[in-house]
């Protein structure tokens, strides 16, 4: 049953909760007995890259010298497996602040999930480098944790969104939060938030716009003002350079996934055109 007023103690389910999520579970020994201390209330679920490609479920299970394990409650690496190390609260969070957080309490309030990725770059764009078994596995075990706890997708953050101020933490690198929460909420099963409608059937004006990679020339260039400057939170590194390129073509992608209703494939047709309100110009002037 969902704990519709959030659940109070150590999560001793999480093990049978990923089970029956379908996912590829393994159980680190002792993990029922590790912690720093009992759960509070839990709020949501906080996600984490290791740093390393290859960080091991035992480093997050024993952690360091300066930093005793756990390190947080469960660790995906990148083949999909999903190990529960800790059912007590773990220092995976540090100090930061969240709105339905007590400030710096992340650790009490939230069950850390460790993946082990390197996290490329602050700037890399969503999944690269994140294979689809960890990718999915993580998708997954948010959903069903949630699930478990009558949360929706809203109470899955990243580290970076809770200490990305206070502690300068990225993490989890390459994931975009929003479009996994997204992921998340369609695994819970619950409605995705509100999106914006449909756009209106392209007419007239758009009716001849097509612009894909390789492309080059003046609309192209207001095509990566647009994204650029409309978009920033994805397309703000953008580089207007006239040129359709690959992070050109990757911004369009993203705009596409965000629109309900528009194909994901990187190509402004009408429709992308219409939906974005591109300036059109004249190319014969
Ligand atoms: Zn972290």
């Amino acid at each position: 049953m969902p704990q519709a007023a959030g659940w109070r103690g150590d999560p001793l389910w999480l093990a049978d909760v990923l089970r029956a999520e379908g996912l590829d579970v393994a159980e680190f020994a002792g993990w029922r007995g590790r912690g720093h201390g009992d759960f509070h209330d839990i709020r949501g679920v906080m996600v984490h890259h290791t740093g390393s490609d290859f960080a091991t479920a035992a480093s997050i299970a024993y952690g360091r010298p300066e930093l005793p394990g756990p390190l947080s409650q469960v660790h995906i690496g990148r083949a999909g497996t999903v190990t529960v190390v800790a059912a007590g609260v773990a220092w995976h969070a540090g100090v930061g602040v969240y709105p339905w957080l007590p400030v710096n309490m992340g650790n009490w309030h939230t069950i850390g999930i460790e993946c082990a990725n390197s996290g490329t770059a602050p700037w890399a764009p969503h999944r690269q480098n994140w294979p689809d078994a960890q990718y999915f596995a993580l998708v997954n075990s948010c959903a069903a944790i949630s699930r478990r706890l009558g949360l929706p997708a809203a109470r899955t953050i990243g580290h970076k969104e809770y200490a990305g101020r206070a502690q300068g933490k990225w993490d989890p690198g390459a994931i975009d939060m929003d479009r996994l929460r997204l992921d998340v909420a369609r695994q819970i099963g619950a409605p995705a938030r509100a999106t914006s409608p449909r756009p209106a059937v392209p007419v007239g004006r758009y009716a001849d716009v097509l612009l894909y990679r390789g492309t080059r020339g003046r609309q192209v260039a207001e095509l990566q003002r647009r994204l650029k400057f409309a978009y920033a939170s994805y397309a703000g590194g953008l580089e207007i350079s006239g040129e359709f390129d690959v992070a050109t073509e990757e911004a369009v992608r993203e705009f596409q996934r965000r629109t309900p209703g528009l194909h994901v494939d990187g190509i402004v047709g009408p429709a992308t055109a219409a939906a974005l309100e591109l300036r059109l110009i004249d190319v014969d002037l």
